[in-house]
């Protein structure tokens, strides 16, 4: 996977038209309320279904929210149908992710062109991004199945203290766009924010036995999820790539050495290659979804796969 600002001929563009199309937070103030056009609703757009829990949990009925990636797509490579592009055009507000996907950086220009009065707003403000390699790591295990440093890692989302955070840039949006019904959105937004504190406990306790083992996924997505709960992720992709007979001979050895008796592959990818390791170390292939719609719900469905993964 490239999560790469800098496309394949050098021209770092993209970022720079992000970073002078956002509207940054903290600074945010819009000239009266918005006027709630043909709906009546805030009009949302967002990036990916896992976003759709947050901004609907906290906008309730004052929302319509509208997702660019549609299940089954990957946000590393989709592009924006022309139908969806309508969507854009009524657009009251775009929640980006904020940290490098790939859908944002490539198409943020030409969804900003349906669109000049659409608010653009980076929810990753606050989340600290990390490089691949920046992650907590275990023992390194040699060149050949070496992370992939100095490249930042998008995936944000997967760490539910960080969504906590995301969901609160969401609500202080809302606030500032729609005044009339701050009392509305601070309610949901309270109750929203004990439900992701519980699961953050829940999780904390779940992996507290199993502090500082490994777990193998297909495609490098849950290194965030992998920091919250002192575990290491270990990837099969290397830079959006397949492991070719050596690397993948050498993530056999690993996973061997490391006990690791499950393969977790994610529905958007090919997952071939993760087979031919579980196999051979005589395990399991197990689907977790970087990018299912219902957030609290699925990430408590990982981590019981991880978990079970441990053997206990
Ligand atoms: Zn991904």
């Amino acid at each position: 996977m490239a999560v790469q600002a800098v496309d394949g001929k050098g021209n770092p563009t993209p970022y720079l038209l992000m970073a002078l199309m956002l509207i940054s937070i903290g600074t945010l103030f819009l000239s009266g309320c918005i006027d709630l056009g043909e709906s009546g609703k805030v009009d949302v757009i967002i990036t990916i279904e896992p976003q759709r829990e947050m901004v609907e949990r906290i906008g309730g009925d004052l929302v319509s929210v509208n997702v660019m990636v549609p299940t089954g797509q990957s946000p590393h490579s989709y592009s924006p149908l022309p139908s969806q592009l309508l969507d854009v055009a009524v657009a009251d507000v775009y929640f980006m992710v904020g940290s490098g996907v790939e859908f944002e950086i490539n198409h943020l220009s030409t969804l900003r062109e349906q669109n000049d009065d659409m608010v653009v707003v980076d929810c990753s403000e606050g989340v600290e991004i990390l490089e691949f390699g920046e992650h907590h790591d275990g023992e390194e295990e040699g060149g050949e199945a070496d992370h992939d440093h100095g490249t930042e890692d998008s995936h944000i989302w997967l760490s539910p203290g960080n969504y906590r955070t995301m969901a609160g840039n969401v609500y202080l949006v809302l606030i500032e766009m729609d005044p009339d019904n701050e009392g509305t959105y601070s309610e949901n937004y309270k109750a929203y924010v004990e439900e992701l504190d519980a699961l953050i406990t829940e999780l904390e306790s779940m992996f507290e036995p199993h502090d500082g083992r490994e777990f193998l996924t297909y495609h490098p997505g849950w290194g965030y999820f992998g920091d919250d709960l002192n575990l290491t992720q270990m990837t099969i992709e290397e830079e959006g790539k397949k492991p070719g007979p050596q690397g993948l001979a050498a993530l056999i050895d690993q996973a061997r050495e490391h006990n690791i008796t499950v393969v977790y592959v994610e529905p958007q990818f090919d997952i071939s290659s993760a087979e031919v390791i579980a196999e051979s170390i005589g395990g399991e292939v197990i689907e977790i979804d970087p990018l299912a719609p219902n957030y609290i719900e699925n990430i408590r469905d990982v981590a019981v796969k991880i978990k079970g993964g441990f053997g206990s």
